[in-house]
């Protein structure tokens, strides 16, 4: 392709800035990214509180977030003076969960559970073969093509027939390997982080963020943090790139032909191709900070028809003051709320920094869970869980925890908070139906390409990995 083309990226967050960094790289320098909100970093939330910054949005990273690692490098970052991060377990009444010491443990479960995460190591590795690249290419068809999860990301490529397994809910996935146990471990950084449940959502997901490399490091609490929060990376990225992000673009038409023409504060600008990392969703979502893609872009009816399987997850994070000598000693999980029978109830109390009260401590909650038994259409048809009814369920939670918010003016204070469009996905039988390659047989039809969550997985290396994937392969 023409080095000169004029390219526009629409946003700024983890995937939209990446893919400049990585045109930028490969000497296209001709692009504009559209920011709609006043900052970069997008579900990468760190506001200033007290003098620190806290996270709302994502909070870490693993030693193989090779592609955040490019961010780092390019952007001058580094994950080395990060708050450590430290792991406890509550029951929903407070008391500690014992269910995980080492000492109190159930031994012949023990046991049992460390064989089959063991088993499923070698499965991983052997007949799913190629699981762990980043996207979804060929794999409803029993392939995989892309770049080894490495730090050289060495293109690779493969049939695995085998693979076609990953479409399945994960609970069916593990129950068929015969390694059900494992749903245990894997469901900690899973459900809590709010990617939903495992009844409900393929595997392929579950194992694009937890492979096995990532989930071990996450059982040795072996992670990254950044001190100035994650959004710092996406803030530093943006002022090193050539063109940083213009933030307020309010867009409201994208029309393509020949050229692609973006009405864009009122005003119009021709471009030649068109990267798409905003929600790829149409019609209406419920959402504060999401709009439907239908809504300023010229969407075809192959993309109406694809865009409309998308669901997401309703995600939300909530901070509060407790007293000082409610401050819990480390941040902890309530694993009893895991589950879609206590849908709605907080499933992680986060805090910072250690040994600090008054600090503000983030609780996150999930609304929404597809039942087993219940068709796609019939779970969108469904409503949510009330966001305004959900917030009152999580601060009895935490009165039940013993650490309520401190009150204002006899209301619980609660000083920030955030409702998420949250980890887009769609679900097993349009997985198995080939959603991902006939979506990925899109790219560059109308000089369009889609990058972002969806099109890999909601992490902040996924979707920074999919922009170099995407880079790599159109834009050589
Ligand atoms: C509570 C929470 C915890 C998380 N924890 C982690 C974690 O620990 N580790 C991890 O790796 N990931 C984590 N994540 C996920 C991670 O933040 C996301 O996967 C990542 O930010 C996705 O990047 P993105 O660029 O694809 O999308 P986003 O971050 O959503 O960015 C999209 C950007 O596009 C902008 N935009 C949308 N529509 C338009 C439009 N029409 N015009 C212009 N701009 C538009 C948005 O304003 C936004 O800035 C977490 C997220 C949340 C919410």
């Amino acid at each position: 392709m023409d080095k000169g083309v004029r390219i526009a990226i629409i946003g700024g967050g983890p995937a939209g800035l990446s893919a400049g960094m990585y045109l930028e790289q490969k000497g296209y320098e001709n692009y504009v990214i559209y920011e709609k909100t006043d900052h970069v970093g997008g579900k990468c939330h760190s506001p200033h509180m007290n003098g620190k910054r806290y996270e709302m949005g994502a909070i870490m990273g693993v030693p193989s977030y090779y592609a955040v690692h490019d961010v780092e490098v390019f952007a001058g970052v580094s994950h080395a003076d990060g708050p450590k991060l430290h792991r406890t377990y509550r029951l929903p009444n407070g008391k500690v969960d014992t269910r995980f010491d080492k000492k109190l443990f159930n031994l012949p479960h023990l046991l049992k559970l460390k064989s089959q995460i063991k088993k499923f190591g070698e499965i991983l590795e052997t007949k799913y073969k190629g699981y762990d690249i980043c996207g979804h290419r060929g794999v409803s068809e029993g392939r995989y093509e892309g770049y080894a999860v490495t730090p050289g990301r060495e293109p690779v490529s493969g049939v695995n027939p085998n693979l076609k397994d990953l479409a399945l809910p994960f609970k069916k996935f593990v129950e068929l390997n015969k390694v059900p146990l494992v749903q245990e471990i894997w469901v900690q950084p899973f459900t809590s982080f709010g990617y939903g449940y495992f009844d409900e959502i393929p595997a392929a997901y579950v194992l694009k963020y937890l492979d096995f490399q990532t989930m071990m490091n996450f059982v040795n609490v072996n992670l990254w943090t950044w001190k100035e929060g994650t959004q710092s990376i996406y803030e530093a990225l943006n002022r090193k790139l050539k063109h940083p992000a213009v933030l307020n673009s309010k867009i409201s038409k994208i029309v393509r032909g020949d050229k692609v023409t973006i009405t864009v504060n009122g005003k119009e600008e021709v471009f030649d191709k068109l990267i798409i990392t905003a929600p790829l969703q149409v019609g209406t979502i419920n959402n504060p900070v999401a709009q439907g893609l239908d809504s300023y872009l010229d969407v075809t009816d192959k993309e109406r028809e694809l865009f409309s399987k998308i669901d997401y997850e309703r995600y939300d994070t909530m901070a509060f003051i407790t007293k000082e000598e409610a401050y819990p000693d480390a941040s902890f999980y309530v694993v009893d709320n895991m589950t879609p029978e206590t849908l709605g109830h907080g499933m992680v109390f986060y805090m910072r920094w250690a040994n600090e009260p008054d600090q503000p401590l983030v609780s996150y909650v999930l609304r929404k869970h597809k039942n087993e038994s219940e068709s796609v259409e019939a779970y969108k048809a469904r409503p949510e869980l009330d966001y305004g009814k959900t917030q009152r369920t999580v601060l009895e939670d935490l009165d039940k925890l013993g650490i309520a918010p401190v009150k204002e003016d006899g209301k619980d204070k609660i000083v920030y908070e955030m409702q998420s469009y949250y980890f887009p996905h769609i679900f097993s039988e349009d997985y198995a139906d080939g959603w991902y390659e006939k979506v990925e047989g899109m790219q560059g039809d109308n000089n369009t390409y889609y990058a972002g969550e969806i099109m890999s997985f909601g992490d902040m290396d996924e979707t920074v990995e999919y922009s170099r994937d995407l880079v790599e392969r159109f834009f050589n």
